[in-house]
């Protein structure tokens, strides 16, 4: 179900342009409007799901395949054997601004260790 108000059901559904990377009938990929790295872009499902916490068993398939369409687009961009990060933000404390699940693909540069 698409979400009225939702700035990526619009970028799904042509409302808002993007720099397409990738698109199947679940999910849809583009470059991040405001990239934090040298490669930064966004993997996000086509249907609607506000959080990481929204997903439900019918959905692991889609998510599955969007891990797989962003290691497939870091490869091509060449992040793929340098290193990349995979994130999603859920929820307000943890950054969450747009709430349609999406995948952060992170590259370009030297990230910290997280521990
Ligand atoms: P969040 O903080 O919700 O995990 O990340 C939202 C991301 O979406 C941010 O990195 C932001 O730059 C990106 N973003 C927000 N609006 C747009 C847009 O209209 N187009 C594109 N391409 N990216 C967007
Ligand atoms: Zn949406």
């Amino acid at each position: 179900m698409m979400s009225d108000d939702c700035i990526f059901c619009k970028i799904v559904n042509g409302q808002i342009p993007c720099a397409k990377l990738y698109e199947d009938d679940n999910v849809l990929a583009f470059e991040d409007i405001h990239p934090i790295a040298p490669t930064h872009f966004l993997v996000i499902p086509k249907e609607h799901i506000p959080t990481l916490d929204d997903v439900e068993e019918h959905h692991t398939k889609t998510l599955g395949q969007m891990a797989y369409v962003a290691s497939q687009i870091a490869k091509q961009k060449g992040v793929g054997a340098t290193g990349y990060r995979q994130i999603v933000n859920c929820r307000e404390s943890a950054g969450q601004v747009v709430f349609h699940l999406h995948l952060h693909v992170i590259g370009g540069r030297k990230m910290e260790s997280m521990g």
